[in-house]
Order: C-alpha cells, then sequence, then structure tokens
C-alpha cells in the first residue's frame, strides 16, 4: 500500500495539484490551498497499526523516522524520498509538568508543551524541515529554483536560514527593521542567508517576498506555503503520545499569523478520522491586545473578519494585523468550539514572568498563552479540573532582551510596570553584607 498526497483547494474548488508544483494558492479563487491525503489509504491500517509505527519510531535513530515529523512520513510528506529529507531530529521537545503555575491557578493538571526546544529555539523548525525537504525533492527531479525566501518576524527566517544552510540552498529572509530581537537577527546571518533589513513592517516585508517569489521562481517559505502546515501538525499527534494516547481538554497557542492553530486542528481533525481518537480537544487561541484580528472577530462570532495594522508589541512574533491562515483558524475554530483571548504588554510580561518564577523561561508570546489561561480561568471558560497544555511557541533565550528589560524596569515604552520583577544586586565581596542580603531575601520570601 502506498500513501500520497497533493493540495487541493481549501475552500473546495476541486482541482488537485502534485507537492512538486509551485503553487500557493487556488488557481480558481485565489485562496488559501491545503495538503489532503489519501484518507483511504490511511485508514486501510488499523488505529493500533500507526500507535505502534509511531511509539517504535519515536525519538530513535532510524533516518529519518526519529524525528517525530519524520516519524509520521506517511502522514506528513509521503511524497519526499528519505534521501531528499532535510532534518535535524526536530519534534521530540519535552512536556513540562506546571505544577507550581497549575497550583497557584488551581488548575491540578497543567502543562507546558515546549515547542521552542528546539534546533533553531521555536516551532518553526518543525513546518520548516517539510518545506525545505519539499524544495531539496523538488530540485533532485530537474527544478531550477535559485532560492527559498521568507518574510518574517524573526522565527521562521531563523529556522529557513539554518534548513537551507544544512541542505546547500541559499535562504533569502525579509525582516521588518529594528522589529525581532538580536538572537532572531543573528541566526539567519550565522546561517549565511541574505539577511534583507526593511523600514517596514511584518506585513509590509510578507508583500514584497511574495511579489518578488512570483516574479523570480524563487521558493516561498511563509505559511501561505502550505506544506509547513503539515509539519506542525504533527504536535497533536506528539501530545497525544506524551499522554500516552489519551488527549487533554484544552490546548492553548499564541496565535499570530494562525498556521499553528490551523496546524493543532488539522492534525487532530486527521487523527479522528484515521480512527486514533474519537474527540478533540478545545483550542484556546491568544492575541496581543495590539494585534488582536481574530479576537475581535470571536467577539462578534466570526461573522466578519477585519484585517487591522497591528500595533507594538512585546509579543513580537505575532504582531500581525493581516494574518494569512485566517480563514482555516476560523474553520478550526467553529468545528471544534474554540475560543479568543487577548493579553495587553502588562499582562503578557507579568504572566511570562510568574511562569518564569515556577521553573519555565518564556518567550513573551507564551506569556500571551499565559496571561490568556489565567483569564480564561478567571472566567471559568476553562474549568479547574480539566487537563490543560499551554503551547510554548519560542525558546525564552531567544527574548533574552525582553527579560532584562522587565526585570531592570525598562519597559516603559510598553507601559509595562514589572510586578515581578528581580534585579542583581551589587555588593562589595564582603561576608557581612553578603550574608545580610541573603537573610533579608529569605525573611522576605518566607524562607
Ligand atoms: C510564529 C510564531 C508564533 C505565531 O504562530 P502563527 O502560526 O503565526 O500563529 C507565535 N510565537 C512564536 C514564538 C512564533 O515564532
Ligand atoms: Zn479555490
Amino acid at each position: 500500500m502506498s500513501f500520497s498526497a497533493w493540495f487541493r483547494c481549501f475552500k473546495g474548488c476541486g482541482g488537485r495539484y502534485p507537492l512538486t508544483q509551485i503553487i500557493y494558492a487556488c488557481p480558481k479563487c485565489g485562496g488559501l490551498l491545503e495538503v489532503c491525503h489519501d484518507a483511504e489509504a490511511l485508514r486501510a491500517r488499523p488505529p493500533e497499526y500507526w500507535r505502534h509505527l509511531f511509539d517504535r519510531r519515536y525519538m530513535r535513530t532510524e533516518w529519518p523516522y526519529g524525528s517525530s515529523v519524520w516519524g509520521k512520513k506517511e502522514m506528513v510528506c509521503p511524497e519526499v524520498d528519505n534521501d531528499n529529507v532535510v532534518s535535524m531530529y526536530e519534534g521530540g521537545s519535552n512536556l513540562f509538568r506546571a505544577e507550581r503555575l497549575g497550583r497557584g491557578i488551581g488548575v491540578e493538571d497543567l502543562w507546558v508543551k515546549q515547542c521552542g526546544n528546539s534546533h533553531t529555539g521555536s516551532f518553526k523548525d518543525l513546518g520548516m524541515t517539510v518545506l525545505v525537504s519539499m524544495v531539496r525533492q523538488m530540485v533532485a527531479e530537474g527544478q531550477r529554483i535559485p532560492a527559498a525566501a521568507c518574510a518574517s518576524t524573526g522565527d521562521t527566517s531563523a529556522a529557513l536560514a539554518a534548513y537551507c544552510a544544512h541542505a546547500g540552498i541559499q535562504a533569502v529572509v525579509f525582516l521588518p527593521r529594528d522589529k525581532v530581537s538580536t538572537a532572531q537577527l543573528v541566526q539567519p546571518m550565522a546561517n549565511g542567508a541574505l539577511v534583507l533589513s526593511l523600514d517596514t513592517d511584518f506585513d509590509g516585508c510578507m508583500k514584497l517576498v511574495q511579489e518578488i517569489c512570483h516574479n523570480e521562481n524563487i521558493y516561498l517559505a511563509n505559511s501561505m506555503n502550505s506544506l509547513r502546515v503539515e509539519g506542525q501538525k504533527t504536535v497533536s499527534v506528539e501530545l497525544l503520545q506524551q499522554f500516552d494516547w489519551d488527549l487533554p481538554q484544552w490546548i492553548v497557542v499564541p496565535g499570530g499569523n494562525l498556521g499553528n492553530v490551523s496546524a493543532l486542528g488539522k492534525g487532530f481533525s486527521e487523527l479522528r478520522e484515521m480512527g486514533l481518537i474519537d474527540r478533540v480537544p478545545r483550542i484556546a487561541v491568544a492575541q496581543s491586545a495590539g494585534a488582536n484580528p481574530l479576537y475581535r472577530s470571536f467577539l462578534n462570532d466570526f461573522d466578519a473578519f477585519e484585517p487591522l495594522k497591528a500595533q507594538a508589541t512585546l509579543a513580537s512574533a505575532i504582531q500581525i494585523g493581516d494574518p494569512v491562515s485566517t480563514e482555516k483558524a476560523i474553520r478550526t475554530l467553529k468545528d471544534i468550539g474554540g475560543v479568543v483571548e487577548q493579553a495587553t504588554d502588562q499582562e503578557l510580561a507579568d504572566a511570562a514572568a510568574k511562569a518564569d518564577r515556577t521553573g519555565l523561561f518564556s518567550c513573551p508570546h507564551t506569556g500571551v498563552a499565559f496571561a490568556a489561561l489565567f483569564k480564561l480561568v478567571d472566567r471559568g471558560v476553562i474549568r479547574r479540573d480539566e487537563r490543560v497544555v499551554v503551547i510554548s511557541t519560542a525558546h525564552g533565550l531567544k527574548f533574552a532582551d525582553f527579560k532584562i528589560r522587565y526585570h531592570q524596569a525598562e519597559l516603559g515604552t510598553f507601559n509595562v510596570k514589572p510586578n515581578h520583577e528581580n534585579r542583581p544586586v551589587g555588593l562589595p565581596a564582603e561576608y557581612g553584607p553578603v550574608r545580610d542580603q541573603i537573610f533579608r531575601t529569605l525573611d522576605l520570601n518566607g524562607g
């Protein structure tokens, strides 16, 4: 039995396009494409077969199946030869049991899926391995593709640059000048990408990269390229594996371009089709209050959707006013009874710091998710006896400047007054003052 997949219009125009074709939108309606799998072939094997296969491969070395993305190759991208897979053994990120944080808000069963603990420090690796592998497949089949390019709020470009460097393909990244962190800027520089720093915001970079790719035959690596969703959706399977094939009730995920929420939804719905699960978890999307078009749409039952001009926010990776995957996200949320919540910079910064006090090291976007979780629990939307997973999207070390400025109360331009600040204490290198300081701190913290 062989497995196969192809592009089709997300809105159902019909038509079937090979995954090796350079095509990002439906030729009939201009809408998004999605990857469609031969569902019959997947369903021909019983659920136990898949459980056993996925578990047997998980985190092992057999190429390329030890990658948690390629370990699900049959339902991800069967069209790539194993020789052309470009993988850094992505996925398999740890599921952090957030015991103290959970207890603090009365949620006993709280977990954080650490998708940022990965090669380039964000979940973007999961999708990029599929996209860059497909580029290598296309080149191997004789297509001429001089480069792959993306616009980025930082993490997509880091992932594209790393996977392209690993494969020997030129990457071109379009970044909004002064709107990405130092770590995010240095990653594509180090990996040899052409780094374009442009005087615009993300939405401006996006417009330009689409034009250039369209005219110059450069491969577009942004999330309107639906191959990335296939890699990102494997988080749904991984969560099942990590919970011994049991499901959480809720998943909270920060949303910008809304590819990640769409991917989770696609993953769960395909798992249901394959008979691996009989219900899907509810999803809460968390947006920054300054870049909240989905939240506004949610408030009127998704009747309308208005793109907006995204305001500056500490959650820079989700500072997006006109998300690419809006329609996919809305369909997902309608299907599963999803909700949308928002958080201000003050709320996200305090939430990240509060989580850090329990041993995490949260990026601002994960801070948005935590802040949204706190509100949803307060309002009773998420019940305290439910199992909740927060998706952490990036490693906190990528946002060290955000964290140090928080703890030194230097985020005034974002109107943030830290409620959990913790500054270094400068002292002479002498026994007495050091000892006094230690006991003052112990008293203060009730030690
Ligand atoms: C890309 C990104 C997001 C947003 O994901 P979308 O798929 O665009 O909604 C959130 N957090 C981080 C750290 C990201 O890099
Ligand atoms: Zn169409």
